[in-house]
Order: C-alpha cells, then structure tokens, then sequence
C-alpha cells in the first residue's frame, strides 16, 4: 500500500496578506497535521521547495506564465491584489506551485497514488496575472505536464467559485474541466457562471468545458445533484489521472465571503467517494488533490480537507 503524500512545508505560511485577511494558510498546516495523526505512517510529508529543485522549477513555471510576470512577483513586486516588495510573499506563491509540481514527479514515477498539496489549486490566476488570492496555475501546470507524459487528465474543481483560471488556461489542449460553483459571485466570468440566477449549466462540449452552478443556499442536495453530473462526465473519459481542485468554501458557516451555499460533511464525503469510485474505475487510483479555497481556517476547512483526502485515499489504498 502506497502512502498518502502532502506536499507541504512551513514556507507556506508566508502567504500572508495582512491582518484578518480571509487566506489564512495556518489552515494548510492544520490539514496536514490531522492527516497525518489520522494516518499516522501511511502518511508522507513532502518539502515542496528543495533548494536544489528551485531553479528547475521557476524553468517550469516560465513555460507556463509570462515570464516577466513570474520574475516580478518572486523579487516581490506585481503580487497584484496584495502587497508590493514583499520577497516573503514571492518565495511562498512559487513555493505552492513546486507543491504541484513534485505531486505530478511522484504520480509520473509511480511513487504515489494520490498527493495532497494543502495550498494548492490556485485556479483564479491566468497567463499574465495573478488573481482571487492565487499568484501561479499549479493545476494547469499539472494538466499540460500529465498530457505531455501521454497521460488522459481531467480537471474537476468544487471551489464554490468558478474554476476560470484553468480552464482558460487549458483552452485548445484537449482537457476535459468540470467545475461546480455559485452562479452568480466572484469571478463573474459568464464563460463559466450563469450570472443570470439560475442553476443552467454551461457545456462547451468542442472544449470539454462542463460547468454546474448552484445557487446561494442551495445545499447538499444541489452540491450532489452536480456531482452526479460530473461522474457520467468522468466515467466515458476514462481519464488515466484526476485533478481535483477541493475548495472548502462551499462549506455553510461564516467567513465564507459572502457566498452562503450550505455544504457539509455529508455533501464533501459523497463528492470524495465519486472521485474515488471513477480513480479506482479509470485511472488506477490517481488523484493530485490541491486545496483551492477555504475561509474557516481553524477549523471547518481543514477538517473539510482532511475529510475529503483521507475518503479518496482510504477507498483508493483499498481498490474499492
Ligand atoms: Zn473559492
């Protein structure tokens, strides 16, 4: 039995973008700490940003993002939403994206079935820019580097917002993305979003785009009805890799910035089961999860994350 692996180091913590700031990356180290007493040696902590990987990877990360726009933002400028000169900040933002990229090195080496990179999923940023909170595309990364490989990849992404990032990112490759999200919030992009305050899916079935909105208070019901969705869609894929953006943001509670969606543990487990039903189907278990959002970072986040992760990875271990 291959271990769970978490690609996290305490660099992450560095992500910070000021008093009461919704991301808080505490939640990231909280995750892994669960996991890793939940499983105990069945569990593998990863340092995401080796010092000798470091170079290599910005090498990476310039094939994937406008190349000025990476070296800006590691000397600690153009951060975009947040601060300026802040060479903390630039370190943490690659950081979280060689989280990504050791996840893909271990699924393409076989050393692992399913990673778990806690401050991954940075689905919000595009080509030239950072945005929502996310500085570098680590899951577009992953999808162009899984297919260049010669491996099927799809991307499914339930951040309660829309994954827009990725799948503009991805547009033209080939890449099937499923992403469920609230209609209507932020990042208002109406490729993706209904905007019009209906559930009505968005399916662009030339770029294997497949959107599902819900709507405020809509709940586990609505959360699940779209996961059944996303499973037919996953199933006549038969992807040989699942990239999955888990955002605890549709999680009910406060501090979910502004969106009220109502999931709960019972709709994120029915959401982790599908995802390891068709890995265990499809894709011998494979599964890169990032983390995305989450603004209960004490607690409602990372017991979300960890929930999510160790469902996927205690079916797939046991090939159920
Ligand atoms: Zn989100």
């Amino acid at each position: 039995m291959k271990n769970l692996v978490i690609t996290y180091s305490d660099i992450y913590l560095n992500w910070q973008l000021g008093a009461g700031h919704p991301t808080n990356p505490v939640r990231a180290k909280l995750a892994t700490e669960m996991l890793v007493a939940q499983l105990q040696e069945r569990a593998a902590v990863v340092n995401p940003a080796p010092k000798d990987k470091r170079d290599g990877d910005i090498a990476i990360l310039k094939s994937v993002h406008d190349p000025e726009y990476v070296d800006q933002h590691l000397a600690g400028t153009n951060i975009g939403l947040w601060f300026e000169n802040d060479p903390y900040l630039g370190e943490a933002g690659l950081a979280m994206f060689q989280g990504t990229v050791r996840a893909v090195e271990l699924i393409l080496s076989g050393e692992a079935q399913v990673v778990f990179n806690p401050q991954g999923a940075k689905h919000h940023a595009t080509y030239h820019r950072g945005a929502g909170f996310c500085a570098f595309n680590d899951m577009a990364y992953a999808a162009m580097a899984l297919k260049e490989a010669g491996l099927k990849v799809l991307y499914i992404d339930w951040d309660i917002h829309a994954g827009d990032g990725v799948q503009h990112m991805l547009r033209g490759k080939g890449i099937p993305t499923i992403s469920i999200h609230n209609g209507s919030g932020y990042p208002s992009d109406r490729d993706l979003q209904s905007m019009d305050g209906t559930r009505r899916p968005i399916i662009d079935e030339e770029e294997l785009n497949y959107n599902f909105n819900v709507l405020d208070g809509d709940g586990d019901d609505y959360f699940m009805a779209a996961i059944d969705e996303a499973r037919a869609i996953i199933d006549a894929y038969q992807p040989d890799v699942i990239l999955l953006a888990a955002g605890a943001d549709g999680h009910t509670g406060a501090n979910n910035l502004g969106v009220d969606s109502n999931y709960t543990a019972k709709g994120f487990k029915y959401a982790a089961e599908m995802v390891a039903e068709m890995a265990n189907k499809h894709s011998q278990g494979r599964v890169i999860i990032g983390g995305a959002g989450g603004y209960q970072p004490f607690k409602e986040t990372p017991e979300t994350w960890a929930l999510v992760v160790s469902t996927i990875y205690d079916t797939v271990t046991k090939g159920a």
